[in-house]
C-alpha cells in the first residue's frame, strides 16, 4: 500500500481523509460485504495470486472509495485511482494499464460512465491481462498486442444496472452496499468523534445518526456542523439538544431528508398530484439532472418508504404526503 499514490493529499483541516477507515477491521457495518470480501482476499492471498476483480455497487457516500483503498491496504498493494469520465479514449486507459505493476489494485470510480472504446479495451485487460493498442487510422491501422501485469480491478458504481453485460460478467465478486442502520452510524460517529476530539454524548450521537440518511459520509458531515454549533453557541459538548438545534439551522429534518429530497417530494405531491410521473419530468421540476435525482435522492426515499418506483413512473406513498404535512389521497400507496 503506497500512501503517496493511494491517499489523496491530506490538507490541514481535511477531515474527510483522516476519517476514512484504513483497514477492514475498522470498517463499520456492511457485515455481509465485509465477510464476503475477506474470503475473496484471503483466498487469493493463500494462492499467491491477485484476487478476482471486484465491483462495488451502491448509492454515494456508503464507503466504496474507502473499501477500494482498504482492499489495496489489505493486500499490501499500491492503489491507482481513476474514474469512468476521465477515461474518454481507449488510449487513456491503455496508458494507465501499461503502467501497472504486478498485484496493483486499479480503482475506477463511476465505472458506468466510461466511454465505450475504453470499456471494450477493459474487457480484454480484465480477462487476459492484455490490451490491443490500435496504431494508425483507416486501412493502414494495425493492432499491437501489449501484455499488462496481472492486477485487480475495483470498480465502483451508483448504478450497476447501467453496466453492460460483458463488463458486469468479468467481475468475480460484486458487493452490494446497503444503507447503514442507525446503530452502525452511531459507531461511525463515535469513531469519528474520537479522531476529531469531539465530546459526543450518546444521546447526541443517536440524534445525529437518526438524521444521516443511512450514509456515513453524511453522518460525518453532520457531526462537523454540529461540532461548529456546539463550539460557537455552547460549551463544545454535543448532546441531543445541541444536535437538535444545530440540525434545525442546517435544514436537516427529523428523517434526515435534505433540501433536494424535500424538493423532490414536494414537486411529486404538489405539482404532480402524487404521480405517477417520469423521473426526467420530476428532475426538471426541481432543476436537477435526472441522474442526480435517480442515483442520489431516490434510493433513500424508496428505502424510507416515501417513494415508489413503478413502471408508469414515480409515485408518492401515504408517508410522503404526511411528511409534507398534507393529507394523502385515498389512492396513495401505503
Ligand atoms: P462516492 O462513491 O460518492 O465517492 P463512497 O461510497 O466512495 O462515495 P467514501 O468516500 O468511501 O464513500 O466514504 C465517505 C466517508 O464516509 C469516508 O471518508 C469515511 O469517513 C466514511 N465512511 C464510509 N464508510 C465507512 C465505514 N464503513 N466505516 C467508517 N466510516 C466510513
Amino acid at each position: 500500500f503506497a500512501p503517496e499514490i493511494a491517499s489523496p493529499e491530506v490538507l490541514p483541516g481535511d477531515d474527510e481523509a483522516t476519517l476514512r477507515p484504513k483497514r477492514l477491521a475498522e470498517f463499520v457495518g456492511q457485515h455481509r460485504v465485509r465477510e464476503q470480501l475477506e474470503l475473496v482476499l484471503q483466498g487469493a492471498t493463500r494462492r499467491g495470486v491477485p484476487p478476482d476483480h471486484v465491483l462495488l455497487s451502491g448509492p454515494p457516500g456508503l464507503g466504496k472509495t474507502s473499501l477500494a483503498m482498504i482492499i489495496a491496504a489489505e493486500l499490501g498493494s499500491a492503489l491507482r485511482l481513476t474514474s469512468g469520465p476521465a477515461l474518454e479514449r481507449a488510449g487513456d486507459l491503455a496508458a494507465m494499464l501499461s503502467n501497472l505493476v504486478e498485484g496493483d489494485v486499479l480503482f475506477i470510480d463511476e465505472i458506468h460512465r466510461m466511454a465505450r472504446p475504453a470499456e471494450e479495451m477493459l474487457y480484454l485487460a480484465m480477462e487476459d491481462f492484455r490490451v490491443d493498442v490500435v496504431v494508425g487510422k483507416g486501412p493502414g491501422a494495425t493492432s499491437i498486442p501489449l501484455e499488462i501485469a496481472p492486477f485487480t480491478l475495483v470498480g465502483a458504481t451508483t448504478r450497476s444496472g447501467s453496466l453492460t453485460g460483458p463488463l458486469r460478467d468479468r467481475f468475480g465478486f460484486t458487493a452490494h452496499m446497503e444503507f447503514y442502520s442507525a446503530s452502525d452510524l452511531d459507531k461511525v460517529l463515535r469513531r469519528s468523534a474520537g479522531i476529531l476530539g469531539v465530546d459526543l454524548r450518546p444521546d447526541g450521537a443517536e440524534e445525529i445518526a437518526g438524521r444521516s440518511r443511512g450514509t456515513p459520509r453524511i453522518a460525518n458531515r453532520l457531526l462537523r456542523r454540529v461540532r461548529d454549533f456546539a463550539e460557537v453557541r455552547a460549551d463544545g459538548v454535543v448532546t441531543k439538544d445541541i444536535a437538535h438545534s444545530a440540525l434545525a439551522v442546517y435544514d436537516v429534518d427529523e428523517l434526515g431528508l435534505d433540501r433536494l429530497d424535500r424538493a423532490v417530494l414536494g414537486a411529486l405531491v404538489r405539482s404532480f398530484g402524487g404521480g405517477p410521473v417520469g423521473v426526467s419530468t420530476l428532475a426538471v421540476a426541481v432543476g436537477e439532472e435526472p441522474s442526480t435525482v435517480e442515483e442520489v435522492c431516490e434510493p433513500y426515499l424508496v428505502r424510507a418508504g416515501m417513494l415508489a418506483r413503478t413502471p408508469r413512473g414515480r409515485v408518492a406513498t401515504a408517508a410522503a404526503w404526511s411528511h409534507m404535512g398534507l393529507l394523502p389521497p385515498a389512492t396513495a400507496p401505503g
